[in-house]
């Protein structure tokens, strides 16, 4: 399929502009984003990099691009070891727990799926064939502790994603654990050997016992499904060091080509204008906001209305500001299908027309999802405002409910509005009152109508029966 003729705009952190997106292939995209390290249930900071990653790949599908989408799945390293250790289970058991509820938050965000999520512990082989491919070539030498380094000095650009100096860097300086600051950039563990500390977690391979390094597993593994050279590499700003620039360095070393074109980072998420932490009390997994009966939709769409690249701020304000938001745009939605006004053509035509117009052009400008929000609103808000004047027409109304759900390929919040299941209480309210009104009992109709309208629903009638609407904020 021939991608449509709109240029899309996506910034590139490697050099730190915003570049035409043209892939290798003309109208498909390879794709590999950082998955969770299954040691603990994702917190929200770590799913706004999922939904950001998500909605790019929608919109890259929406302008015609066949997506191949590679989300690994961080099964060994030093967190997971640990971890396990404290719980005393085995490691599988306890990536497995992980694992499985990182998938069902995924689906409760309305997270479309990967093609494939590679497990590094199944991909030990291709590891290894690498870093024999980086020993071979002078990239990587054996250390005194058994463990096999990467060897940055060799690698001439070291640094080019995160614009690091190497100028004070010591020569032969060792780091071993997976995650470190920028200050203490130095040759890092590709492979580990085996010390007590790991258990019984470790491979017996050509290079030894041990176990790999964090970074080597997304180099191995994205190569395998996308190839040496693919279009987009994702993840929070967190990982541009030392993850990914350590990627680029083994990938490029061993390869000798370049490793992914575009490299887009989201940035940190803060709760009520601090960092996330345990120590602040702010820290909240997807399963905490559940427990505290947030809305699922709502979470979803507040954390996509700031722009990626935005610091965002989560507050639970907001987070119900998102939600009468997706109300406004569901009770449109439902107001359409008996919309069947007289007409003003000219200017129904011409809203969805700027609306298309405008919501296009700022989701091509890097996904400036807060502009092209602010257009939708708009158009929900003029829309009414013509039903309102009974000048919307039927024809039209399916023009917009056409637009809204094309929207809502993207954004993914909606609920399907003729299905959408009253709650118990309010089914068997509206039908008592149904009850009474055949009766003609009209103060108890008008007493359970005003009932419905303190939970939250507006009851109308109409030739065709009941029909009720959330209420608008
Ligand atoms: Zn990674």
């Amino acid at each position: 399929m021939t991608p449509a003729p709109h240029n899309t705009l996506l910034f590139n952190t490697l050099t730190r502009q915003k570049e035409a997106f043209n892939p290798i292939t003309p109208g498909e995209v390879r794709m590999y984003t950082c998955g969770p390290t299954v040691y603990n249930y994702a917190h929200i900071g770590n799913f706004r990099a999922f939904l950001f990653e998500d909605l790019l790949k929608r919109w890259l599908k929406h302008r015609g691009f066949k997506v191949l989408h590679v989300m690994n799945l961080t099964d060994v390293d030093d967190k997971t070891i640990k971890g396990s250790q404290i719980q005393n289970v085995s490691l599988k058991q306890y990536t497995e727990f992980y694992t499985k509820a990182f998938f069902e938050d995924a689906r409760n965000l309305n997270v479309e799926p990967a093609n494939h999520y590679p497990k590094a512990t199944e991909h030990i082989p291709e590891m290894v064939a690498m870093i024999e491919k980086l020993l071979e070539k002078g990239y990587a030498y054996k250390g005194e502790d058994d463990s096999i380094y990467f060897a940055i000095s060799k690698f001439k650009a070291y640094g080019r994603l995160s614009k690091i100096k190497l100028t004070k860097l010591k020569t032969g300086a060792r780091v071993k654990v997976d995650e470190y600051a920028k200050e203490e950039a130095q040759d890092f563990a590709l492979w580990k050997a085996w010390t007590t500390e790991d258990g019984d977690v470790f491979w017996e391979t050509k290079l030894g016992k041990g176990r790999p390094g964090w970074h080597i597993e997304c180099s191995a593994m994205s190569m395998k499904y996308l190839g040496q050279n693919f279009d987009i590499h994702c993840g929070g700003v967190d990982n541009i060091f030392p993850h990914h620039e350590n990627e680029i360095a083994q990938s490029e070393a061993a390869t000798g080509k370049p490793f992914a074109n575009y490299w887009l980072h989201n940035e940190h998420l803060l709760v009520e204008g601090k960092r996330m932490a345990k120590r602040y009390g702010n820290y909240y997994t997807l399963r905490d906001l559940v427990a505290r009966n947030c809305d699922l939709r709502a979470i979803r769409f507040l954390l996509l209305s700031t722009h990626y690249r935005q610091q965002f701020n989560f507050t639970f304000e907001a987070l119900e500001a998102a939600k009468s938001g997706i109300e406004r745009i569901e009770n449109l939605m439902r107001r359409l299908p008996d919309s069947k006004g007289t007409g003003d053509q000219v200017k129904s035509a011409q809203l969805i027309e700027r609306v298309q117009n405008q919501f296009g052009a700022a989701m091509d400008d890097d996904l400036n999802t807060k502009a092209a929000l602010a257009s939708v609103f708009d158009f929900v808000r003029e829309v009414n405002n013509l039903i309102d004047a009974n000048k919307l027409t039927a024809a039209e109304a399916r023009k917009v409910q056409t637009f809204i759900t094309s929207f809502d390929s993207i954004f993914g919040i909606l609920s399907d509005t003729r299905e959408e299941n009253l709650s118990q209480e309010a089914q068997e309210l509206i039908s008592k009152r149904e009850s009474a009104r055949t009766v003609k009992d009209w103060k108890t109709a008008d007493e359970l109508r005003q009932k419905l309208k303190t939970m939250g629903y507006v009851i109308e009638d109409s030739a065709q029966g009941v029909r009720w609407r959330r209420e608008k904020n």
